[in-house]
């Protein structure tokens, strides 16, 4: 039978992959009300507490009220309003390059920088567990695309002397799934000798990692020469919405020119743009922010260890419990919830089969007394499960 949803929705619900949507009723922050119930949540990429600071909020307020709610057309036609210009020349000026350019999702920014820039008889390598954006602008280029094996510079070796034409190295910044980081020195050092450009979205580094939170490249130490392409989103620890790409003028003007998911589409609200030029100064001088989270995270670690957790190689707010099985992670993302605590559960084709995970997110508006609540609610929901055979693998 054409069309047959019904089975296919059967299928993945039998599978335990089924998806559904949490109802969040009160703003992003650690209490919630979530499907009427009030919860302590770790699941938001809201690492630096600014999607609902004060000082945000009333810059996009104020934005609205003098520049209206929407973009009003694409960039080239009449969209192109004073505070995204603004917001691009202060993103140019925190990434140290010459250029910026706004997009209105990560998803588009990173479809557009990859399509723009590779095509037929051109290359793309990818790390394997890169953010389903870069893949699907991989699959769209029309490139020759090859996923290498993750953070494994021998890998990309290996594929880079098969490469042909102009060939693109593409990684995320921070793992999304995993929270660890890109081998980025030996990425990068193993391209340069093969002339291939590494674009890197660093969707979860922005924020949270280097010292003024400039992300994965400031946490190395590398320039435009090592990454020619750098991707930013702005709706995680900048707390509002949309992305960049940053880099050289001429990458700017190319994509400008012809990247298709730049050019047939809507301007983000300026008042967007308004909201993010304050959160970026909240970014950069509020260290405390970072230094916070990271005593979270190191006492999550801590803490986790001693339970007996499984966690990853991760020194991010993204610190995933590997649990196994879709229906293990569904159980005890559920038992979590019942007493009173709300983390996803990750699982395929979004992770690989058998490594379903509770993805667990810190934010520095969190205290300590409610990590130390996380662990011993964790403690006495992994202990319950521990008694219990596992179903399926
Ligand atoms: N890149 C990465 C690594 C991401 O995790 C995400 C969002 N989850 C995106 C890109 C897409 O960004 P956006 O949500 O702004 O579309």
């Amino acid at each position: 039978m054409p069309f047959d949803l019904a089975s296919r929705l059967a299928e993945r619900r039998a599978a335990h992959l089924y998806r559904r949507r949490p109802l969040l009723e009160t703003p992003q922050q650690p209490e919630v009300t979530v499907d009427g119930e009030q919860l302590l949540a770790f699941c938001s990429n809201d690492y630096l507490g600014l999607a609902s600071h004060p000082d945000v909020v009333r810059a996009m307020q104020q934005g609205a009220a003098r520049w209206g709610v929407g973009g009003g057309a694409s960039h080239l036609v009449m969209g192109h309003s004073t505070p995204h210009h603004q917001l691009e020349e202060a993103l140019a000026e925190f990434t140290g390059r010459p250029r910026a350019l706004l997009f209105s999702t990560g998803y588009m920014a990173n479809l557009a920088a990859v399509t723009a820039l590779v095509g037929q008889g051109d290359t793309v390598l990818e790390d394997r567990i890169n953010h389903a954006s870069l893949l699907d602008a991989g699959l769209l280029s029309g490139a020759r695309f090859s996923r290498y094996l993750h953070n494994d510079v021998d890998s990309l070796a290996k594929r880079l002397d098969k490469a042909a034409g102009d060939t693109l190295v593409v990684t995320d910044g921070v793992f999304s799934m995993d929270g660890d980081l890109a081998n980025l020195p030996a990425l990068c050092a193993t391209a340069k000798v093969k002339n291939a450009w590494v674009m890197v979205d660093d969707a979860h580094g922005f924020g949270p990692l280097g010292k003024t939170g400039g992300g994965i490249v400031e946490h190395f130490g590398l320039g435009i020469d090592d990454v020619p392409v750098l991707v930013g989103t702005l709706g995680k620890a900048f707390g509002t919405a949309g992305a960049f790409v940053a880099g050289s003028e001429e990458l700017i003007e190319t994509l400008i020119q012809f990247a298709r998911p730049y050019i047939y589409t809507t301007s983000q609200p300026p008042a967007v743009a308004c909201a993010t030029l304050k959160s970026l100064e909240l970014l950069r001088s509020e260290s405390w922010r970072r230094d916070h989270l990271n005593s979270l995270i190191a006492r999550f670690r801590q803490g986790a260890s001693e339970i007996g957790l499984t966690l990853m190689d991760s020194p991010t707010p993204i610190q995933p419990i590997l649990v196994g099985s879709s229906e293990r992670a569904l159980k005890l993302s559920a038992a979590l919830r019942e007493r009173g605590i709300l983390v996803g559960a990750i699982r395929p084709p979004t992770v690989p089969t058998g490594s379903a995970r509770l993805r667990v997110t810190f934010s520095a508006s969190h205290s300590e007394a409610q990590v130390e609540r996380l662990l011993d609610i964790l403690a006495e929901c992994w202990n319950q499960m521990a008694e219990e055979p596992e179903a399926d693998a």
